[in-house]
């Protein structure tokens, strides 16, 4: 699967948010938002930027996309089953983007980013269940135990991260057993415990036009 291999702090510049993309890098003075917030490019702190409608709903969805590291089309696809689906969209967009085994990865403390913790399970170091699965999109469900293999629990960038647990934050959903390596995904979210700062009745509007 296609994925944007440029430079990730000049996205979070472009949206004039940090959206962690580069793991302790960005809760370090390192951050490129704490240095330089202002957009990319010759241009970036002078460029007259207009804020229409269609300009705020576009750089909303941007964000959020942007945040879990997906292209366009998949983006596209998660609003389309969100939409099918019972319930607010916005809010069950978030619910399915957080649900990505990827995600979940991260959330556990088991990778520094979505984008290692993309790379990890890519590799076979992950399992679900018990069962080995390396599709970084896999939906995990309420219940789902989600640990390293046996043989990857040594990996350096694992334990490493694992160490920090917690010292970012955690979320009410899940629930992670540090010393086993274990996670599990126990509720399903309500919009207010998910924290991801974006307002996506917007992307709702954008793409409902
Ligand atoms: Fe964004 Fe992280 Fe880079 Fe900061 S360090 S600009 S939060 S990717």
């Amino acid at each position: 699967m296609a994925r944007y291999t440029g430079p990730n702090c000049k996205l979070c510049r472009r949206e004039g948010t940090k959206l962690f993309l580069k793991g302790d890098r960005c809760y370090s003075e390192r951050c490129a938002i704490e240095k330089r917030n202002y957009p990319p490019g010759e241009h970036g702190r002078s460029r007259y930027s207009r804020r229409s409608n269609y300009r705020v709903q576009l750089r909303e969805k941007q964000k959020l996309r942007r945040m879990y590291q997906l292209l366009e089309r998949q983006f596209r696809n998660y609003f389309k089953a969100a939409d099918r689906m019972k319930g607010i969209t916005g809010d069950n967009l978030l619910k399915l983007l957080e649900g990505r085994l990827d995600n979940m990865v991260y959330r556990m403390g088991f990778a520094p980013s979505r984008a290692t913790a993309r790379q990890l399970i890519l590799h076979n170091h992950f399992e679900v269940n018990g069962k080995r699965v390396n599709i970084p999109s896999y939906q995990v469900r309420i219940g789902d135990r989600v640990s390293p293999r046996e043989k990857s629990k040594g990996l350096l960038v694992i334990e490493d991260t694992l160490k920090k647990y917690g010292s970012r934050g955690t979320v009410p959903y899940i629930s992670v057993d540090v010393t086993k390596k274990e996670g599990v995904y126990l509720e399903e979210p309500t919009r207010d415990v998910i924290p991801v700062p974006i307002e996506e009745n917007l992307i709702v509007e954008l793409y409902s036009k």
